[in-house]
């Protein structure tokens, strides 16, 4: 028997609606979300204060709308959804959501790319999802000059996403700004109606992001409008319990929007969910310990989503923490990387009255599968099925696991399962499993995973290891065939295989086994080779794929007899080393 949410959630129904787009189930009232009046501006800067009302936030999608229309010709009823593919390499900004619904808005595409990439990487995303305009900001705005010059989108189809002072600079540059897009779109004329037909939002595209999932490249995830709407009303039920204790009118709160929005947990769960429940979130560009704190205190953040390495970073900086206010913080919910359960208790002797909550999910879930439940908390676990899903632990060969503190692979059912991956039918059929009882497709996650009863009585997901090739840097992915692929074309490597190794600070870094080529010359030593290829990466790189677990050469890497990179024997080899050590 498949495993089901805890009989305190409240079910998923009626079904999300699959015939809207996500703005306007986020921005209109009608669907359930908490009304205007009562809720708070949906973004506010972090560090200037500066803000719009949720109707002026529905007004500039608006105006911006029309005015990318005029500017790159886009029409709702004109073409498909990907002859209307936006890209955006850009840090956090408060106009990031009016961005992509003004993209929604047109029937279009938005493509986030992570801000940390360097120029070849955004050019591999601009160029596998057909982006055909770029907005980027002045912070980024070299690289994506180099990226868009090599997808061929020419420069009066670039645009800049306006941020702070200190991220922008004074300098002026010779390209539209969102503010000036949406100014000329108040002098132009309104659009036509969006016309959605039955079962569109199920099917159409809302957002192409970027996952290698269980093996090779990073593939554009295709999700759909439904999708996220799906995983807002999940999420947004499975911690209704804890909303609906508060006093009337206290049901909205200020959270942290810090974590990049172009990654599916920052774009679903912290922008959208926020959103719909009436929620304000403060928008900071980037992880900086002082403003981070600073931010708490001058908007009496009471939410706080982040990533493990942030949450070390919380505990171990005592000294750092404890001049500023942080006593608006009521809770703390964090994922894409597990947070171990002495780091969570570490953090609850410092923070005893903060309710510390873990959630899993992945890009291909459309974010979140599983949450600690407010008054079940069991740190180390994922906590438990949100509304909606259904899971299973198969064994390696395919057998369903029904009992508890079995490890096996975790596959899931959910209507926010996505589309697929873009043009990739091979990674399709390995990951998603047709639907045989017309409650979806099944996904595999490609983690291992074991139910366990909590002494709350509730079953829970402990995330314990992963069976798939990805690392997880600071809660970012890197997948090991693109460095593996980088590292084959310098000329000292004849063959290569890269793992995770763990790193106190980021969770898990890369490491590179390295069988050298025929050109090394014997007066090079291995330091000087390894630093080199150290240094290869480093330059065409983004930051969290450098090779910060370090080189170490092999005769051979050891492979299958097809071929297939044995990794688990590069991960115990590495295991053992380290408990020598
Ligand atoms: P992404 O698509 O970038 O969100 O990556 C999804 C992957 O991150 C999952 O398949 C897991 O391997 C990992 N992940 C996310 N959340 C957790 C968690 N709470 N514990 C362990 N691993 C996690």
């Amino acid at each position: 028997m498949p495993f089901t949410p805890p009989a305190f959630m409240p079910p998923l129904e009626p079904g999300p609606p699959d015939s809207i787009p996500i703005s306007e189930f986020i921005l209109n009232d009608a669907h359930g979300r908490e009304p205007t009046k009562t809720s708070r501006n949906p973004f506010t800067c972090g560090l200037t204060g500066k803000t719009y009302t949720a109707a002026e936030h529905a007004e500039r999608v608006e105006l911006l709308a029309r005015a990318i229309s005029k500017e790159c010709g886009w029409l709702p009823s004109k073409g498909t959804e990907w002859d209307k593919v936006a890209g955006i390499f850009a840090l956090n900004t408060i106009d990031s959501m009016t961005l992509a619904y003004a993209v929604h808005r047109l029937n279009g595409i938005a493509t986030p790319a992570n801000a940390a990439y360097s120029a070849s990487e955004l050019e591999f995303q601009l160029k596998s999802s057909g982006a055909t305009c770029l907005f980027t900001c002045i912070a980024l705005l070299e690289t994506a000059l180099q990226a868009a010059k090599a997808v061929g989108i020419p420069n009066d189809k670039v645009y800049i996403l306006e941020m702070p002072k200190e991220f922008s600079g004074s300098k002026s540059v010779p390209f539209k700004t969102v503010g000036q897009l949406i100014s000329e779109g108040a002098q132009l004329p309104e659009l036509e109606k969006l016309k959605w037909e039955k079962g569109q939002g199920k099917r159409q595209t809302a957002f192409l992001c970027y996952s290698s999932g269980t093996s090779g490249l990073p593939k554009g995830v295709m999700i759909s409008h439904q999708n996220v709407i799906t995983n807002v009303l999940q999420f947004t039920l499975f911690e209704k319990h804890v909303r609906e204790k508060r006093p009337k009118g206290q049901t909205s709160e200020v959270v942290l929007g810090l974590l990049p929005l172009s990654h599916i947990y920052g774009l679903v769960v912290i922008a959208h969910v926020s959103a719909y429940r009436g929620d304000e979130v403060i928008i900071l560009p980037k992880f900086e310990m002082p403003s981070f704190l600073n931010a708490i205190q001058r908007f009496k953040i009471a939410g706080l989503y982040l990533v493990p390495p942030i949450i070390i970073q919380l505990a171990k900086n005592q000294k750092v923490c404890s001049q500023y206010d942080l006593s608006s913080v009521r809770s703390i919910f964090t994922g894409a990387a597990p947070l171990g359960a002495e780091t969570a208790e570490e953090l609850q002797k410092v923070y005893p009255d903060w309710a510390i909550k873990q959630g899993y999910g992945l890009t291909e879930t459309c974010t979140v599968v599983c949450g600690t439940p407010q008054h079940d908390i069991w740190f180390g676990s994922s906590g438990c099925l949100l509304p909606g899903f259904t899971a299973k632990i198969l064994s390696i060969e395919g057998v369903e696991i029904n009992s508890y503190d079995q490890p096996g692979e975790l596959v899931v059912q959910s209507p926010s399962v996505v589309l697929g991956y873009l043009n990739n039918d091979q990674a399709n059929k390995e990951t998603f499993i047709e639907d045989t009882d017309g409650k979806g497709r099944w996904m595999r996650t490609g983690d291992e995973a074991v139910i366990k009863k909590s002494p709350g009585g509730n079953e829970h997901i402990f995330i314990v290891d992963r069976i798939k090739e990805l690392i997880k840097v600071k809660g970012l992915q890197v997948a090991p065939a693109e460095l593996e692929a980088h590292l084959l074309s310098h000329p000292s490597v004849a063959d290569c295989a890269v793992i995770p190794v763990p790193d106190e600070r980021a969770g898990e870094v890369p490491k590179a086994y390295v069988v050298k080529s025929t050109s090394v010359g014997l007066e090079e030593n291995d330091r000087m080779v390894a630093r080199d290829i150290c240094k290869y990466v480093e330059e065409h790189k983004a930051k969290h794929k450098w090779l910060k677990g370090g080189v170490e050469f092999l005769d051979v890497v050891p492979k299958s007899p097809s071929g297939k990179i044995l990794r688990r024997l590069l991960r115990d080899k590495e295991k053992e080393a380290r408990r020598k050590k």
